[in-house]
Formats: C-alpha cells, sequence, structure tokens
C-alpha cells in the first residue's frame, strides 16, 4: 500500500481524528504533514504563535506513537505534490476547514490532486455535525440560535475515535523544516513569554482541562459563568480553537456530567452548541467573517479610522476600567472573559461608534483563542449586524456590568496597575508585555475620564441609529 499524507491544520490531535483514523486504516505507512501556507502566513501574531506551541506539541506526541510530523514551507498545491512525488504517497487526508478562507483552497487541490490520480479524501472533526445535515423544516438553514439548539440538543454526533496506538513510518522519512527557523512568535516580540506562560498546550493538557471542569466548576457553570474574577468557565476555547481537542470530546464530557446530575452541565453544552452555530453558519453564510451579514447594514455611518480613542481602546487606555481590564486581559492571556469581550466591543462599536471589524481585526491579532467563525459572529452580535444579533439599541453600560458582574472590582484590580499602592503581578505583566512604543507605565495616572463619556457615546449612537436604523430582515424564528 502507498503511503498515506495525513495534512494537519487546525486539527492539531491525535484521538478524534477521523482522517488520521482512517490513513492507519487504509494500511500503509503514514506521513503526518504541516504546510506553513497561505493560511498560516495570514494569521494574526497572537494565533501564530498558539499554532506554533501546539505544533510543537503534536510534534511530540506523534514521536510517541513512532510517527513524525513534517514541517514544509510553501502553497499547499505544490507543497503536497512535491511531498507526493518524494515519498511515493497515493493519498492525502485532511480535515475539512469550513472557513470561508480556507474552503476555496480546498475544493481546488482536492480536484487538482484527484486530477493527478491521487486519493484526496477530507473528514468531520471540526464540529459536532455536518452543516448541510441541520436544516429546518423547509430544508433551509437555521439562523437564530434557539431553534438550532433545539434541532441539535438530542442529536448524535457519534463516538470519539481513540487516538491510534502506533502510527505505521514510512521506510525514510522525507526532509522537514525545523520549526525553530519558521519562529512564530517573532511576531509577538517580547509578549511572547508573557502569553506563553498562561497557555495550556496540547491534547493531553487539554483532555485534562476538560476532566477538571467536568469534574467541578461545571456544577456551578450556569451561576457563575458571567463573573470574569472567577475561574468558573472551561477555558477550552484555546484548545478548541487549534483541535487540540474536539467539540465531540467535550460535548461527551458534557452530556455525562449532566447524566451524573451537574446542575451547570446543559447551559455549558448550550455555550458549546454557540461554536457549533458559528460554524454552521460560516458554512452557509461565508460573507459572516467579511462583511454585515445584513447587507441592510452596509450604510451604517460606523467610523473605519483608527482614531486615538481607538488607540485608547486597543491599548486599555480608554478611562472605561472594565473593557480595559478586558483589553490587558487580553494582551496578556491570549483571551478574554466572554462578558467583558462584549462589553469591550460593545464600547467600540456603540459609544466609539466604530466599525466591528477595526475590532475584529484587532482580536484576529490578539487572540490565542482566535477562531474565525466564532470572533465574526460575537462582533456582529454585538454590533447588531449579526444573525439573531442584540438589537443595536441595546448598549451595555459599562459600569452597570461591572456592578453586577464585578462588584469588589476584583477583575478591574487584576488587570489595571495604576493606581494601585500594591498592584498585583498580573496587572504588572501587561506593561512587560506591550510594546514599549506604547510608552505606559504602572505608575503613570489612569485617565480621568473615559475618552468618549458613556452618556454621550450611547445618546450619539442611538441618534444614529434613529436617523438610520437599517431595515429589519424579517427572520422568521428559525
Ligand atoms: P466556556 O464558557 O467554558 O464555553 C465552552 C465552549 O463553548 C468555549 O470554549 C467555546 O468553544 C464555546 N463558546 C462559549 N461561548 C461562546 C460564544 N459566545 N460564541 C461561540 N462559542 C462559544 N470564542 C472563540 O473561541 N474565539 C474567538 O475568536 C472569539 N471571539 C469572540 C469575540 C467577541 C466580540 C465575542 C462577544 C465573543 C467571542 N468568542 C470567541 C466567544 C466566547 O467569548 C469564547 O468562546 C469564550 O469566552 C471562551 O471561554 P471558555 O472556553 O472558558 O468558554
Amino acid at each position: 500500500m502507498t503511503p498515506t499524507l495525513v495534512w494537519f491544520r487546525r486539527d492539531l490531535r491525535l484521538s478524534d481524528h477521523p482522517a488520521l483514523a482512517a490513513a492507519v486504516a487504509r494500511g500503509g505507512p503514514v506521513i503526518p504533514v504541516f504546510l506553513h501556507d497561505e493560511g498560516v502566513e495570514s494569521l494574526g501574531a497572537a494565533p501564530r504563535f498558539r499554532m506554533g506551541l501546539s505544533l510543537d506539541s503534536l510534534a511530540r506526541d506523534l514521536a510517541r506513537a513512532g510517527s513524525a510530523l513534517i514541517l514544509r514551507r510553501g502553497a499547499a498545491l505544490p507543497a503536497l505534490r512535491a511531498l507526493i512525488d518524494q515519498t511515493g504517497a497515493g493519498a492525502v487526508h485532511w480535515t475539512r476547514d469550513h472557513d470561508p478562507a480556507a474552503r476555496p483552497r480546498d475544493m481546488a487541490l482536492k480536484a487538482a490532486l484527484t486530477a493527478d490520480g491521487i486519493v484526496a479524501r477530507s473528514f468531520p472533526g471540526q464540529m459536532l455535525f455536518d452543516p448541510r445535515a441541520v436544516t429546518t423544516g423547509q430544508g433551509g438553514f437555521y439562523r437564530v440560535y434557539t431553534p438550532f439548539w433545539r434541532a441539535v440538543a438530542g442529536r448524535d454526533p457519534g463516538p470519539t475515535l481513540p487516538a491510534p496506538g502506533r502510527i505505521p513510518p514510512p521506510a525514510s522519512w522525507p526532509a522537514s523544516d525545523r520549526l525553530e527557523s519558521w519562529a512564530m512568535d517573532a511576531p509577538m516580540r517580547r509578549g511572547a513569554a508573557i502569553v506563553a506562560a498562561r497557555q495550556q498546550v496540547g491534547e493531553s493538557a487539554a483532555r485534562a482541562r476538560l476532566d477538571r471542569f467536568v469534574a467541578g466548576p461545571v456544577a456551578q457553570y450556569r451561576e457563575r459563568r458571567d463573573f470574569p474574577a472567577e475561574a468558573a468557565t472551561s477555558g477550552l476555547s484555546e484548545n478548541l480553537a487549534w483541535g487540540e481537542i474536539s467539540a465531540r470530546q467535550v460535548w461527551h464530557a458534557g452530556q455525562r456530567a449532566r447524566e451524573l446530575g451537574a446542575a451547570g452541565a446543559e447551559h455549558f453544552l448550550k455555550e458549546l452548541v454557540w461554536r457549533e452555530f458559528a460554524w454552521h453558519l460560516a458554512h452557509h453564510t461565508p460573507h459572516i467573517t467579511t462583511a454585515n451579514w445584513r447587507p441592510a447594514w452596509d450604510d451604517f455611518p460606523w467610523s473605519c479610522t483608527i482614531t486615538p480613542a481607538v488607540t485608547a481602546w486597543m491599548r486599555g487606555r480608554t478611562g472605561v476600567p472594565l473593557v480595559d481590564a478586558g483589553m490587558r486581559q487580553m494582551y496578556v492571556t491570549g483571551t478574554m472573559h466572554n462578558r467583558v469581550r462584549m462589553i469591550a466591543a460593545s464600547y467600540l462599536t456603540k459609544h466609539l461608534m466604530t466599525h466591528w471589524k477595526i475590532g475584529l481585526d484587532w482580536f484576529a491579532c490578539c487572540l490565542t483563542d482566535w477562531d474565525p467563525a466564532a470572533n465574526a459572529m460575537g462582533w456582529q452580535w454585538v454590533a447588531g449586524s449579526g444573525p439573531d444579533a442584540a438589537p443595536y439599541f441595546r448598549i451595555f453600560n459599562p459600569v452597570a456590568q461591572a456592578q453586577t458582574f464585578d462588584a469588589g472590582g476584583a477583575y478591574v484590580r487584576a488587570w489595571i496597575a495604576e493606581g494601585q499602592a500594591r498592584p498585583p503581578s498580573s496587572a504588572l505583566e501587561y506593561f512587560e508585555a506591550i510594546p514599549r512604543s506604547w510608552a505606559m507605565t504602572p505608575d503613570a495616572a489612569y485617565p480621568s475620564r473615559p475618552v468618549v463619556a458613556l452618556a454621550d457615546g450611547r445618546a450619539r449612537a442611538l441618534a444614529a441609529w434613529a436617523a438610520q436604523a437599517p431595515t429589519k430582515v424579517p427572520q422568521g424564528n428559525s
């Protein structure tokens, strides 16, 4: 049997990996490959860096299974063709990626390899369910979350697959780049070491994190998940984003916790299904990642300029403590609590009247859990232009939100050093991570007033909305 190339992308695990399992089942040697192609080139600094950590972990897991990870740089089709020539491979397997930016590449590639006489097969693994199989009564796709949840809640995504015990190696390995030579951390500059310390990288770490979560915090998840100072959520977005764990593995663990009576488990599954919803939407309406999901918003007078106020938002210096705390948490940890993501996004798109795409791009640079579908859905949900979105006139008040969800101020103190006699190390780390050119120091004064006052920003946003309310797009209930 000829060798099979298994092309890894955002599915950096060995267990519950249908493309890898099928390659082993095909018989013959299996050659795991990762390509530094156009998709990797386009990643923001933090995602690229986080992906590098994950690749290192995958390579070690493969070595333990008697295999190796071959690294090549270049556009996908010529790089795969070169490997096929050098190894005599007769098949290429990969996990289907529903990212609108990846799909045209993959479709063209499948056609070209098939024309070459190579068995080119793509497999599920990114989501719980095939987006073509979750349809409304009329055969369309769901545009509203609640009926989507009802449609999938009782479905079985199938059993998870074990990792292959041993992955058959080729008689000789093709040449490989060294991961260090790719310098995946270079764009992070001095932030890399700070952010690296906060990551839980790789398949084993992801499994351990899931196990810890379902053994404890999941019970209180529903009540505590909105309080950003608490470790009440799973933190799994970082691992799901790189495929270090599959959504199906998380789903089954959540179901088991529910069966064992963990009160918050159903709510946890519902959140996991928000991720699923985002990916199904990206599949059916790929423009969600780049343009207003509802074109009726195209004429809305959002600013597309990086004003000093927007720069202050990016740097956690708006003078609105909860917003600034969130932006700094993201810079130090690579993630931000979900509630604070919504509040920070609302301040940018509503109080600062700035286009959601500016925020989406900044998050795509800074998040180690960057996920093109969840990020786009999140931004368009807050902005009002997305499917099943919050109405534009519902504007988060960061002060009221802080009173409810950070009443004692623990979250803000954890991330904002200015004004504290003895700031915690988390707040100080921010100043170690940011570029020196930002010229920020912990002993400087915190802004005495917001870059845009809350009442003024709210009034301006509502006036713009009243003057140019985008026509309501009928949604039905599905
Ligand atoms: P948990 O609360 O433990 O939830 C479990 C899993 O469910 C998460 O890991 C995630 O995969 C999924 N999930 C939970 N909430 C959401 C949600 N609202 N939307 C989609 N999936 C969800 N999530 C990303 O993974 N990557 C992003 O780039 C991203 N960008 C966002 C941008 C904005 C403006 C907003 C409002 C939300 C964004 N989210 C994104 C969604 C959400 O904030 C994160 O998934 C969540 O904070 C991850 O923390 P956790 O793993 O502890 O989640």
